[in-house]
């Protein structure tokens, strides 16, 4: 069942990877639902009599695999690959869509920073006693003469 991975596979796995690291919002939304869409358009595929669902490679390949009475199942095939491809559809868009809106959502609100702000300025900057600002080479206040 398990096929080794080739070129192809490897391509593929790239690309995905590839979308989720450089890709925006909308691209990385669009990456997770189709294999979202397609597990779940897999998953709801058609069964045949007596062997149920169809296996994996059977559906990827369209049937074209199958070869003598086993030919019956190909339009059966053909529909699950219809499944999984209208599933990755649905899942990319609907998924695009909604990260796409949490990212936007996410940036909206950007507190500006206050350069001047003394939360920022080391403790010992201000005098404890007056609050008064202490220059860096002075070991008293000028205001009120406590020592640093
Ligand atoms: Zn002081």
């Amino acid at each position: 069942m398990l096929r080794s991975i080739g070129l192809p596979e490897l391509i593929v796995l790239g690309l995905v990877v590839w979308f989720l690291v450089k890709g925006s919002n909308f691209v990385r939304g669009c990456t997770l639902g189709v294999f979202l869409g397609a597990f779940i358009g897999f998953a709801m595929r058609p069964s045949v009599p007596i062997i149920g669902q169809l296996p994996f490679g059977v559906v990827l390949t369209r049937g074209a695999n199958l070869t003598g009475v086993d030919t019956v199942f190909r339009p059966t095939a053909e529909q699950s690959f219809n499944y999984l491809l209208i599933g990755a559809i649905i899942g990319a868009v609907a998924l695009g869509a909604l990260w796409k809106s949490l990212g936007e959502n996410k940036s909206v609100p950007s507190i500006p920073s206050s350069p001047g702000s003394p939360v920022a300025l080391p403790v010992n900057r201000f005098c404890t006693k007056c609050g008064s600002p202490f220059p860096p080479d002075v070991q008293f206040c000028g205001i009120c003469g406590t020592r640093r």
